[in-house]
């Protein structure tokens, strides 16, 4: 069976992609005019659209193409150039600039060095990565203090279903963000931004089958919240979440 994305080519489409060079915010695809090239419509979570958020879901890295007409520092002067694989490290909704929802995908660059010499070589570049080593292989998610200080209050319990599982080296909970760190996001890492959550709920809510209304009622799922007094959570952050991630009726 085929799962997810093998390549994407960069190549000018869409107005609201952005160019980092290791990281790129891409946008889905659909909902343009054939002719104009304008944004006319909504993007829909199918084909190439699903087959990103697919990779994401598996873990599969896509190849990533940049192509001269591609409006980026980080473009070819000609032609396409292949520029390595990347991993999709997130993907949300958003209106776009035209004021229609689009997809948007985070891709960051799984490196070698390699690459960054490859590109050294090539004359036709308008750039310098030359002198930049690239780190940015994996990111290492490490547990803040706060997402530690929020498992510790609910003690390792879900706040959506109450389960708290027991291994041999002791509870198990998983943290998240509910508006996440990291570009474009950049939500912090504070507790009234993190919960406490079990493994099938935490995914859940990472790829927006369920969410949270601002009094705590949950959505895609039966059931409240379960908050403790001390945990401030911030009603933003949930609308955010929504906004950005929540696919319900
Ligand atoms: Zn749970």
């Amino acid at each position: 069976m085929h799962i997810g994305a093998d390549s994407i080519v960069l190549s000018g489409g869409y107005e609201d992609d952005e160019d980092y060079d290791d990281l790129i915010i891409y946008t889905g695809h659909g909902g343009l005019n054939p002719l104009t090239g304008k944004q006319e419509a909504d993007q829909k979570m199918e084909r190439m659209n699903l087959a990103l958020a697919k990779s994401k879901m598996f873990c599969r890295p896509v190849r990533v193409i940049r192509g001269y007409n591609h409006k980026s520092i980080y473009a070819p002067k000609h032609g396409y150039r292949y520029d390595g694989l990347f991993k999709v490290d997130d993907y949300w909704k958003e209106t776009g600039r035209a004021g229609f929802l689009v997809w948007r995908y985070r891709l960051i660059a799984i490196v070698n060095e390699i690459l960054s010499q490859d590109r050294k070589t090539t004359p036709t570049l308008p750039f310098a990565t030359s002198t930049k080593t690239k780190t940015i292989i994996t990111q290492v998610v490490k547990e803040s203090q706060y997402t530690q200080r929020i498992k510790k209050m609910y003690d390792f319990t879900c706040q959506i279903c109450g389960t708290r599982l027991e291994t041999p080296i002791g509870p198990y909970a998983e943290s998240t963000y509910i508006k996440p760190v990291g570009k474009p996001h950049d939500g912090p890492d504070r507790e009234d931004n993190i919960l406490c959550l079990c493994p099938n709920h935490r995914i859940l809510f990472t790829f927006g089958a369920i969410s949270i209304s601002n009094d705590f009622t949950l959505l895609g799922c039966t059931g409240v919240l379960k908050v403790q007094k001390k945990h401030k959570i911030n009603i933003d952050f949930l609308k955010y979440h929504r906004e950005h991630y929540y696919i319900g009726k």
